[in-house]
């Protein structure tokens, strides 16, 4: 086996320790050194350049682009979405995110065509369908009667997903883990991309949530929940639900929940201007979703900046696909801007979302055993403000992939 060393770096390991010099030696697709002076087979000199573990972005979507338009849903093929994702798949990899958490969208075929090497892209959990009740922030129902036809119509390889009563519930979350479901995504209110769906009322009751969350948990796998109303929020973490997503409205009680219960939050700030800003492009959006990205704006930033001040465990998520695919970098950029130091920004992108995904054995920091996914960054700053253009090189188990 060829052992090579990505020599002379500024390694800031993901581990909480200060940016140091360092070589990092790979095997076999592992790290098996972290260190000053390594020797390998082969040496890459990265000199004047930051190495971090690979990213980490847990909410995304590969069979969305930043079009939510319901005339390009309807005018495109239905394989072609898989081609398509192949290659958001590869733009995401591109810009360092070696790993990401699939929000609802991809299937099994998605994550298989990666793991057998077909094609490339990050390491990914995949939800599979986005739970709502009806009438909820996932139903596609619309007053002329139709259902809209978007990234979560139901296939052979992705449940439909609308559920109501514990019985549909535990039913529904059984044919996701068949499905290949890793992670259960559920949606405890209502959001900003859907018609008939206030982002301030909460869904689900407490008995359907239970109901999920212990067939989830029966299952091994983990909850994730779309979750901006404050009580949907608290419902959620209430239920033993492990990341409250976006957190639009969060009171103080729900910052202490999540302190006591344990709960991470995945801010996507990201997400909200990218839709407002796809409006100013001239997306064909309609206004009630163009008005309630306007509105969340304001509250979402503040409630993330509180949840950043009290200590609550951070994991970075950007919604991508909400917004073109490839901008993932800008939301430590976002959260920075909301007080968070540079370093935990990174930190929050790596070990704290591989912690969230209970994958922190195999990725998330720069240490020995760890897969050797790794992310160099031109010039050794930790600020994140431009850092996608600094990517200079992306590997992944060892292997240069860009
Ligand atoms: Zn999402």
């Amino acid at each position: 086996m060829t052992r090579t060393v990505l020599a002379n770096g500024t390694v800031l390991d993901g581990t909480g320790a200060a940016p140091a010099a360092a070589d990092v030696a790979v095997e076999d697709g592992f790290i098996v050194g972290v260190g000053v002076g390594l020797d390998g087979d082969e040496q890459i000199d990265h000199a004047g350049h930051l190495v971090t573990p690979g990213l980490i972005d847990c909410h995304v979507h590969f069979m969305a682009d930043g079009d939510f338009s319901v005339n390009t849903h309807a005018n495109t093929p239905f394989s072609m979405n898989f081609y398509n994702a192949a290659e958001r798949m590869q733009r995401t990899l591109a810009t360092g995110v070696t790993t990401v958490r699939e929000a609802g969208g991809s299937d099994l075929g998605v994550k298989e065509a990666r793991d057998t090497g077909m094609i490339q892209g990050p390491r990914m959990q995949i939800s599979i369908s986005i739970l709502s009740q009806t009438g909820g922030h996932g139903d596609k129902w619309a007053v002329c009667g139709a259902h809209m036809p978007g990234m979560m119509d139901s296939h052979p390889g992705r449940p439909h997903n609308i559920v109501d009563g514990p019985d549909e519930m535990r039913r529904k979350v059984r044919e996701l883990i068949r499905a290949g479901a890793d992670v259960i995504k559920v949606c405890t209110s209502g959001g900003v991309l859907s018609l008939r769906d206030d982002p301030q009322h909460a869904h689900f009751m407490a008995e359907e949530l239970d109901v999920l969350v212990a067939e989830a948990t029966s299952a091994h796998k983990f909850v994730m929940a779309h979750a901006q109303a404050t009580d949907g929020i608290k419902n959620a973490i209430r239920a033993g639900i492990r990341s409250i997503e976006h957190g639009i409205y969060m009171d103080d009680e729900a910052i202490d929940m999540m302190l006591e219960r344990g709960t991470y939050l995945v801010p996507t700030l990201i997400a909200p201007l990218g839709v407002i800003q796809a409006a100013e492009q001239g997306l064909d959006l309609p206004q009630v979703i163009i008005d309630k990205a306007n509105s969340v704006v304001d509250a979402h930033r503040a409630s993330v900046q509180k949840a950043i001040q009290a200590g609550v465990k951070i994991a970075m998520g950007t919604d991508s696909g909400v917004m073109r695919h490839g901008q993932n970098l800008t939301e430590l950029a976002e959260m920075v801007s909301l007080g968070m130091a540079p370093q935990a920004a990174f930190e929050a992108s790596t070990r704290t979302a591989s912690e969230l995904m209970g994958i922190e054995h195999a990725v998330g920091t720069i240490e020995v055993g760890k897969r050797a996914d790794i992310a160099v960054f031109s010039g050794t700053s930790l600020e994140p403000v431009g850092l996608r253009d600094r990517v200079a090189a992306v590997y992944q188990d060892g292997t240069k992939v860009a």
